[in-house]
């Protein structure tokens, strides 16, 4: 194997200094000038800086010598050109990953305080391949193989990027180390289906108790369903 060579081109010197925000791909510098340098070019695909429709969650690291403790080790950009088209994209999916199925594995909500009207869905199996386990963890249940995300919502529910960074996502897999994404999910969705029945958190606290307003609550889910297509 030989030494990487510093990646601003006018520089010849080895680089031995891995850009820190490229988990995943091998973009060395001699320095931090040269780094500084290169920014200006780089950005456009370092992974710190890359917004993407989708993202591969694998399950192993990508890189050979990454750090298996860290999530972002797992996390790859996977753009789609058919994104928004359900058929498309899993099509588009299976030609591009391994052990992929086109199932829909589940959704989960962001990290962000509150957020609850948009989900991230997770796209990919439970079989065959080696287990998920940073998916498992988002999703609350086994995954086996590729999963991807992407960000989506109701029909009536625009108030978020379809673009996004990888450490938006790390971020929220950091907090489903502590968040059980059952749990944070059951939450979620009472706070919006109240919302849009005008009740305010008091009504919600109560109710959430009786069985008939938990079979209102799923009759509503079902309505004003999530995904559709
Ligand atoms: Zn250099
Ligand atoms: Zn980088």
């Amino acid at each position: 194997m030989t030494a990487p060579t510093c990646a601003l081109p006018s520089c010849n010197n080895p680089g031995s200094k891995k850009c820190s925000g490229c988990k995943n791909t091998s973009t060395h510098y001699c320095s931090a000038t040269c780094q500084k340098s290169h920014w200006k070019e780089h950005k456009k695909t370092c992974e710190s800086a890359v917004k993407a429709n989708c993202w591969v969650i694998r399950p192993n690291p990508i890189l050979p010598d990454a750090d298996p403790a860290d999530d972002a080790s797992y996390i790859e950009p996977l753009p789609l050109t058919s994104y928004g088209d359900w058929g498309a994209e899993m099509l588009e999916l299976e030609s591009k990953l391994t052990n992929f199925s086109p199932d829909e594995a589940g959704k989960f909500y962001s990290h962000q305080d509150g957020v609850d009207t948009w989900y991230y869905y997770a796209y990919g199996g439970t079989g065959p391949g080696p287990e998920n386990k940073l998916a498992s963890r988002l999703i609350g249940r086994k995954q086996k193989g590729d999963v991807a995300i992407v960000r989506s919502g109701p029909a009536d529910s625009n108030d978020y990027p379809h673009k996004f960074g990888k450490a938006d996502l790390v971020a929220t897999a950091k907090f489903y180390r502590t968040n059980s994404p059952a749990q944070v999910f059951q939450e979620r969705e009472q706070s919006r289906v109240f919302r849009k029945m005008g009740l305010g958190p008091s009504a919600m606290r109560q109710s959430s108790e009786t069985a008939a307003m938990q079979a209102k609550l799923s009759e509503l889910g079902e309505k004003y369903g999530f995904r559709s297509n």
